[in-house]
């Protein structure tokens, strides 16, 4: 299934509703998520979207409908719930964007990527926005886009491996699938850690659906450079060695994916 970052809905004959809702978890008596729901459900409206956080005992929803020809159920809505919700909401507000038509959830923000509840900032770049810089470094640099972007991905490797590292209890198998995972909820693929030895005398990585591979695939000789130079600096951060890694298999070759092997 897709994951979804945001979701902007626009169509100027349309009558998009967002709701931002927060409110006191108190269960079992009282879940918000649920009662909002139940609210939507019983007049058949469609959930386009929603969204649903809890964080120290407050839930924060957001939903996303579409009350085209339905425009007196607006308020109706908006006063069952603060009648259901009592002293439970926090706080109600109808998303207003300025722009006829148009919705998406203005209060989102920061974006976060939680791990057990540590929250770090993500500002993401569409696929489109990740071709335009790669293409115009290639333009710019021609071969050396590629070393650049080996050393960028190497660095952000590296960074990324600090931060494993600070975990306890784990060994460097699953720190490496850890740190794996969390590139595929950012996006960058789906891997698949095929090979792991403690040490890391050889580690295979495979990438089905690379991004990288997806944003360049009109250049047919481009070599995954910064996925390759991430996984390197992974992978020689974990286990505490210099890493190197060739690209043994590859979606541009019609391989079914990527795969690195590193040593
Ligand atoms: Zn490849």
């Amino acid at each position: 299934m897709s994951v979804h970052v945001s979701d902007h809905y626009y169509d100027p004959d349309k009558n998009y509703c967002g709701l931002y809702i927060v409110s006191k978890l108190a269960l079992p008596e009282f879940g918000p998520t649920s009662e909002l729901i139940k609210i939507f459900d019983k007049r058949e409206i469609i959930l386009l979207s929603i969204t649903s956080h809890q964080k120290d005992g407050l839930v924060y929803d957001f939903i996303i409908v579409d009350l085209t020809g339905k425009e007196s159920v607006k308020t109706e809505l908006e006063k069952e719930i603060r009648e259901k919700f009592g002293d439970k909401l926090v706080f109600i507000e109808c998303a207003d964007t300025g722009v006829p038509g148009f919705i998406y959830n203005v209060n989102g923000f920061p974006l976060v990527f939680n791990f057990s509840n540590n929250y770090t900032q993500v500002a993401a770049l569409t696929a489109p926005i990740w071709k335009t810089l790669i293409m115009g470094m290639i333009k710019r640099f021609g071969a050396s886009a590629s070393i650049i972007l080996w050393y960028m991905g190497n660095d952000a490797g590296e960074g990324k491996g600090k931060v494993l590292l600070t975990l306890t209890g784990i060994n460097n198998r699953d720190m490496i699938k850890i740190g794996l995972a969390r590139l595929q909820s950012l996006g960058w693929g789906r891997f698949e850690l095929a090979e792991c030895d403690e040490q890391g005398k050889e580690v295979v990585i495979r990438v089905y659906d690379n991004f990288e591979e997806m944003v360049t695939k009109e250049l047919l000789d481009y070599q995954n450079s910064f996925m390759k130079g991430f996984l390197v600096g992974l992978a020689s951060t974990i286990f505490g060695k210099g890493c190197r890694a060739i690209e043994t298999k590859c979606v541009n070759k019609g391989d079914p994916y990527c795969e690195f092997v590193l040593r």
